[in-house]
């Protein structure tokens, strides 16, 4: 079959063609439909983060129809439309029976330790494979998979419900569901926290009340719109000290502060006023888990979760244009995601 994979660091993808992965019985080949192309694809041929075993086919955001089905798994059959969890794990031991499955210490992550979807066919466990409905396109199953999910895993660690205003740091593809998710859940008011024009045009288009950062103060901005209460809630997508601890400081009684965005720096706080006084909350986050899922995917299901067409492109599994998608993502600042779309030729 045909792959792209990452053979040298810091170098081009190159061009594969490797055996279609034998199964065994608790696994699915799954013949892959669409394969988003992250960010993190490009940090690991950069080598920003640490790829251990070379050569590697990317792809950590990948639907597809089932072409095979190990013995263990008869509630999957060939042709069915699913999408894949990117977490791999070992199912036995104590995180991963209480489904906090991320810390679970043999974790890999498809695409990055295993082999991923920018191929024809990929091979999974069957417990990571999840079934897409046919109002999702295969292209919004795999992409959704990846920031959509870890959205949704952070409004869930920051416990946020129906009525909660919430303060959104960041319109990447992080914030763009965020921002839809916490809709989904009935929220108060959204603020959106950018600076980039276009990015806050576009959220105040998504109904979000856009706070302009290179405007004025964004902390004294909410406060003032908020008559001086702050936010239930806030997400920091960005992974910076400074958003961190705007996201503090913007924060109610009782107020949960998400972190979301990586950074090494180091960032404080002045807990009295800050935390203790208000009761406040920082959560950090990491990933999401396979039991979000499913209601990530009613979500889309529903249309309440939408990425429109024009955020998408198609590309085929073409080495040229999948190393071009990835030097665009480099700086790119728009919301439209490239998608692999290996076409059926044989
Ligand atoms: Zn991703
Ligand atoms: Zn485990």
């Amino acid at each position: 079959m045909r792959a792209v994979q990452l053979v040298q660091v810091g170098k081009p993808l190159e061009q594969a063609d490797i055996p279609i992965p034998e199964i065994g019985s608790s696994d699915v080949l799954i013949r892959v439909a669409a394969a988003g192309i992250c960010h993190s694809d490009a940090h690991y041929r950069a080598g920003i983060s640490q790829i251990d075993s070379l050569p590697l086919t990317l792809g950590h955001e990948v639907a597809g129809r089932v072409e095979k089905v190990g013995a263990q798994f008869a509630n999957l059959a060939p042709g069915d439309r699913v999408c894949i969890h990117y977490l791999v794990t070992c199912g036995r031991c104590d995180f991963c029976k209480r489904g906090l499955e991320q810390f679970c210490r043999q974790v890999q992550m498809i695409g990055k330790h295993r082999d991923g979807g920018y191929a024809e066919f990929i091979k999974v466990p069957g417990a990571n494979v999840f079934p897409l409905p046919n109002e999702i396109s295969f292209e919004v199953g795999a992409i959704m998979m990846c920031s959509s999910a870890t959205a949704l895993h952070a409004l869930n660690k920051a416990r946020f419900k129906a009525g909660d205003s919430i303060a959104i740091f960041g319109f990447g593809g992080l914030g763009f569901s965020a921002l839809q998710l916490a809709r989904a859940f009935d929220c108060g008011d959204v603020y959106v926290i950018e600076i980039n024009p276009a990015k806050l045009a576009a959220a105040a288009s998504m109904g979000a009340i856009a706070i302009d950062a290179n405007a004025a103060e964004p902390v004294e901005q909410i406060k003032n719109a908020t008559a001086g209460k702050g936010v239930d809630v806030a997400l920091e997508l960005i992974g910076s000290a400074k958003t961190m601890r705007q996201a503090v400081e913007c924060l109610g009684s009782l107020g949960r502060a998400a972190f979301v965005g990586l950074t090494t720096e180091a960032m404080s706080i002045f807990p009295y006023a800050e935390l203790i006084n208000k009761e406040a909350e920082i959560i950090g986050v990491s990933d999401h888990l396979a039991s979000e899922l499913p209601v990530l995917i009613e979500f889309a299901r529903d249309g309440k979760l939408r990425f429109s067409p024009e955020t998408l492109r198609a590309v085929d599994l073409d080495t040229a244009q999948i190393n071009a998608a990835l030097d665009a993502l480099q700086d790119s600042i728009d919301h439209v995601r490239t998608v692999i779309v290996p076409s059926s030729d044989e």
